[in-house]
C-alpha cells in the first residue's frame, strides 16, 4: 500500500463530492480512499476566505511511505489490585475514571451534583426563574464545567500529545463529531456534550466502574501518612488510591484539601468581564460580510498591552449565570453545535497574581477568599443574578448604552465597574478595549458583564516526582490543581496521571 499527503483548498462551503473530485483532479484522475489529516479556516484574505484541508490518500498506485502518526497510550492492564476513588466526574474526573477502569482497577467515582439530564431540568428551572439550584448547575454535576460549555477543544499545552488522541477517539466514540479529529478549532457544543457525557458514564458503568451522585467528598481519612478513605455525607469509601478532580469552582473542597496538608500555592489567575456583540459586527469585522454559507460564526482573539487578552471565544453562543454556589455572580459563555444564536461572547481578562495585587504574599485561602468577595460582590451589586454590565462604548469615554437584547437569562444591571472591581485592573482593560476596538472594526459596539473569574484557578497544587500531592496515593487533577486549563488539558492531566501511577506498578 502507498500513501500520498495533499494539500488543498476548497470553498467555505464545500461539499464531501468536491473534497472528491478535488483529491481525485490531484492525484491525475485517479479515485482512491483517503482521510483528511487537518482542516482549517484561512481567513487572512477577506476577498479569499477558504478551508486549507490536508488529505491522507492510500492506493496500491500510490508510491510514498505511511505518514507518522503519533501513538495513542496504550493503558497498561496493570490496575488490578487498585482500588480507586474519584471525586468530581468533569474531564479530569472521568477520563482518570476510564483510564482507571481500562487498566482492570476498580473505580467508585463520586460526584456532588446530579446526573446530566437532571442537571439540564435544574439550570432550565433557574434560568426561568427558579431557585440557585446547588447539585446541578453550570459548573457542578455529572459532566462538570465542561458540559454546558461551547466545547471548544483546543489546547495549547505542548505536553500532552499522546493523551490527547486518547481523549480525541474516545469522545468520538462516545457520540462526538469526527471532524473533531481533524478541525484545528474544533468545538462540539453543549447538545452534544449532554449525549456525550451520558454515552462515557455508560462506557465506565460498562468496563465495572460505579457512580454514585449526589455525593459529595467533604474529606479524608488518613492513616499513618496514607488517604484511607474518601469521607461522603453518606459514609465512608476505602480505596487504595485517591483522586480528586473537583475543579476550581469547588473552593470547598480546595480548602478541604488544604486544611488536610495538602500543599498548595498562589499563582497568576485572569479576571475581568464578558463581553457580548451582535454576531454579525463579528462577522462583518472578520470576514467583510455577515455570513459565509458554510463557516458558523466568525471567531476572534485578541491581546494587549499590560497582559489583556479575549479568552473562551463563543460565536452564536449565550452568556450564562455559572455559579457553583448560592449569592456570587459568575459569568460564562456556552454555545450549541450549531453556533447559530444571534451574539457572540468572549471573556476579556487581565492577568493577575493576587499576592501582586495586594503588595503581599497571600495565602492560597486569602486568594480564594478574595475571589469569592468579589463574586459577591457583584451579585450584591445586582440584587440578584442580573448581571452587572456596562457598555464598552461608555467605559471608553464615548457614548453609549445597554442593549435591548442580550442572551443573558437575566436583567443586565447597569453597573459603573470601578465601584466593584479592582480599579487598577480596570485601567488596564479599559486601555486594552481600545485597542481591541482599533483592531476590530465594531467592537466598541459591544456590552460587557460581570464577573468573569473561572479563566483559570488562582491557586495551585505542588505535586511530587510520582504526581501524588500531600500524601503518597493522593492525586489532585485537573483544573482544581491549578495545572490545567479547559476541557482538552483537564482530561489529559486526568489520564496523564493515571498513567504515571500505572507505570510505577
Ligand atoms: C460555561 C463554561 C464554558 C466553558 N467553555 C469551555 C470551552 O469551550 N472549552 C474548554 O476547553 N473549556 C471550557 N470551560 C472550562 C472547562 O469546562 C473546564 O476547564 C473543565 O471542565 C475542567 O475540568 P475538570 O474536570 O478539572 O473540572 P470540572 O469540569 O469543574 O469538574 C469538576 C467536577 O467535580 C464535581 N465536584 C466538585 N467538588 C466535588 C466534591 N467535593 N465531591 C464530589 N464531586 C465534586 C463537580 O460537581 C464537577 O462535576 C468552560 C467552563 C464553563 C463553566
Amino acid at each position: 500500500m502507498g500513501f500520498r499527503v495533499l494539500e488543498l483548498e476548497m470553498p467555505p462551503d464545500f461539499s464531501r463530492g468536491q473534497l472528491e473530485k478535488g483529491v481525485a483532479s490531484r492525484l491525475k484522475g485517479m479515485a482512491c480512499p483517503f482521510i483528511i489529516e487537518k482542516q482549517s479556516l484561512d481567513a487572512r484574505k477577506k476577498s479569499s476566505i477558504h478551508w486549507k484541508i490536508r488529505v491522507i490518500a492510500r492506493s496500491p498506485a500510490l508510491s510514498g511511505p505511511e505518514p507518522e502518526q503519533e501513538p495513542e497510550p496504550e493503558i497498561p492492564r496493570s490496575g488490578s489490585g487498585i482500588r480507586a476513588v474519584v471525586a468530581g466526574s468533569g474531564p479530569a474526573g472521568i477520563f482518570a475514571a476510564l483510564a482507571l477502569a481500562e487498566s482492570g482497577a476498580r473505580v467508585t467515582l463520586i460526584e456532588r451534583g446530579e446526573p446530566v439530564e437532571k442537571r439540564t431540568l435544574s439550570i432550565d428551572r433557574f434560568e426561568g426563574g427558579g431557585a440557585f439550584p446547588e447539585t446541578g448547575n453550570y459548573p457542578f454535576g455529572e459532566g462538570g464545567a465542561g458540559t454546558f460549555s461551547d466545547g471548544k477543544l483546543t489546547s495549547r499545552t505542548k505536553s500532552i500529545g499522546t493523551e490527547k488522541l486518547w481523549f480525541f477517539s474516545r469522545m468520538i466514540a462516545a457520540g462526538a463529531p469526527p471532524e473533531i479529529g481533524w478541525l484545528t478549532h474544533p468545538h462540539v457544543g453543549s447538545d452534544n456534550l449532554v449525549r456525550i457525557t451520558r454515552s462515557l458514564r455508560d462506557r465506565l458503568l460498562s468496563l465495572g466502574g460505579e457512580i454514585l451522585f449526589n455525593t459529595r467528598l467533604t474529606d479524608l481519612d488518613v492513616t499513618e501518612g496514607r488517604v484511607t478513605a474518601a469521607v461522603t455525607a453518606d459514609g465512608k469509601i476505602d480505596g487504595t488510591h485517591f483522586f480528586v478532580a473537583s475543579g476550581h469552582s469547588a473552593t470547598d473542597t480546595l480548602k478541604m484539601l488544604m486544611s488536610k496538608g495538602v500543599p498548595y500555592r498562589v499563582k497568576s489567575t485572569a479576571i475581568g468581564f464578558r463581553a457580548e456583540h451582535r454576531q454579525e459586527i463579528i462577522n462583518k469585522a472578520q470576514w467583510g460580510v455577515p455570513a459565509i454559507p458554510g463557516i458558523k460564526g466568525a471567531e476572534y482573539r485578541l491581546t494587549a498591552a499590560g497582559d489583556v487578552y479575549t479568552f473562551c471565544m463563543c460565536p452564536g453562543g449565550r452568556v450564562v449565570p455559572s455559579s457553583a454556589f448560592p449569592g456570587l455572580n459568575i459569568v460564562n459563555g456556552m454555545s450549541l453545535y450549531a453556533r447559530g444564536g444571534p451574539f457572540a461572547n468572549a471573556a476579556v481578562v487581565a492577568a493577575v497574581n493576587p499576592s501582586e495585587l495586594f503588595g503581599q504574599a497571600l495565602s492560597p485561602e486569602q486568594a480564594l477568599d478574595w475571589l469569592e468577595s468579589l463574586e459577591r460582590g457583584f451579585y450584591e451589586y445586582a440584587g440578584g443574578y442580573g448581571a452587572p454590565s456596562c457598555s464598552i462604548a461608555s467605559l471608553l469615554g464615548r457614548k453609549g448604552s445597554l442593549p435591548a437584547e442580550t442572551s443573558y437569562p437575566f436583567p443586565l444591571v447597569p453597573a459603573d465597574f470601578a465601584e466593584i472591581f479592582p480599579r487598577p485592573l480596570l485601567a488596564r482593560i479599559t486601555t486594552g478595549l481600545a485597542e481591541f476596538d482599533r483592531r476590530l472594526s465594531g467592537y466598541a459596539g459591544g456590552t460587557l458583564m460581570g464577573l468573569e473569574s473561572k479563566t483559570s484557578s488562582p491557586v495551585q497544587v505542588e505535586r511530587d516526582d510520582k504526581g501524588a500531592s500531600g500524601y503518597p496515593n493522593l492525586y489532585v487533577i485537573g483544573e482544581g490543581s491549578g495545572r490545567s486549563g479547559g476541557i482538552v488539558s483537564s482530561a489529559a492531566d486526568g489520564i496523564k496521571t493515571v498513567l504515571r501511577v500505572l507505570q510505577d506498578r
